[in-house]
């Protein structure tokens, strides 16, 4: 299985107010292709944070941190605004569409940033709608758009650059319970099918279900990084070293 992300003790400080603020305390995490991690814990906790140094957005300040192969310390901005075009893609909470574009013209926009000709961004703007189920709404904007079908599209622009990462920061944030399980199948589906890693941040608790492994965040310190319940409780004395990449590193 390959590794798409591997952090060793990254942490991150805010200068507060008063005190400094530990946004990340000593953070282990490993993520292989086709794995899909839930991140949960209250407001605060330090997702977003974590979320945003995973996909070069922002810099931690000590620890070990590997994505797609890069060294996140070492590299200059310029690697890491590469590694986000190329490699690691982002879906927010408040969908984050280009209000005057089109559903398909918004999927389009990362295929010409890669400079892929025409023809064949519209047959993979086309390819990527049907994935979402929107292939008749292509010509709609945003604002013709049901949020779940907002989030469709976000989901289908993300996967555009055919990234090895898909980043979600509460993605049903803003959605209705059934139709942020659908997203949450939809994430699950194209994780599976296209063995894109995703780490998804929620503190929706039902739908951590459908993750492979969960990481549970408090006060910027992992306190769960266990196997799902489900998973646990269908495979007693379940071998940790399975491909579940939540095993500490060996001291060495
Ligand atoms: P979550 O996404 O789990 O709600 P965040 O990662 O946004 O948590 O925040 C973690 C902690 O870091 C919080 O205490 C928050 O106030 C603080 N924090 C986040 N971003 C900044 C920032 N840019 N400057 C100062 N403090 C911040
Ligand atoms: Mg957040």
């Amino acid at each position: 299985m390959s590794t798409i992300v591997e952090l060793r003790g990254v942490t991150k400080d805010y200068p507060g107010a008063r005190d400094v603020v530990h946004a990340l305390r000593s953070v282990d995490l490993s993520v292989g292709a086709g794995k899909l991690v839930a991140v949960h814990g209250r407001s605060g906790s330090g997702k977003t944070t974590l979320l945003n140094v995973i996909g070069g957005l922002d810099r931690a300040d000590a620890g070990e941190a590997e994505v797609c192969g890069l060294d996140l310390f070492a590299a200059s901005d310029r690697e890491l605004a590469e590694l986000r075009r190329t490699r690691v893609s982002f879906v927010f909470q408040a969908f984050g569409l280009l209000p005057v574009l089109s559903a398909a013209e918004n999927v389009e926009v990362p295929l010409r940033l890669q400079g892929i000709a025409r023809d064949a961004r519209a047959a993979r703007v086309r390819e990527l709608l049907d994935l979402v189920g929107l292939a008749p709404r292509a010509a709609h904007r945003p604002s013709e758009l049901s949020g779940g079908e907002q989030q469709r599209v976000a989901i289908a622009r993300s996967l555009a650059a055919s990234p090895s990462l898909l980043i979600a920061d509460e993605p049903t944030g803003q959605l209705d319970s059934r139709t942020g399980a659908e997203i949450m199948a939809l994430i699950h589906q194209v994780v599976a099918e296209r063995s894109v890693a995703a780490i998804v941040a929620t503190h929706d608790l039902s739908i951590i279900d459908v993750a492979d492994h969960q990481l549970e965040l408090s006060d910027g310190a992992v306190v769960n990084g266990q196997r799902p319940r489900s998973y646990a409780e269908s495979h007693p004395g379940g071998s940790e070293a399975d491909g579940a990449g939540w095993s500490r590193p060996e001291p060495s």
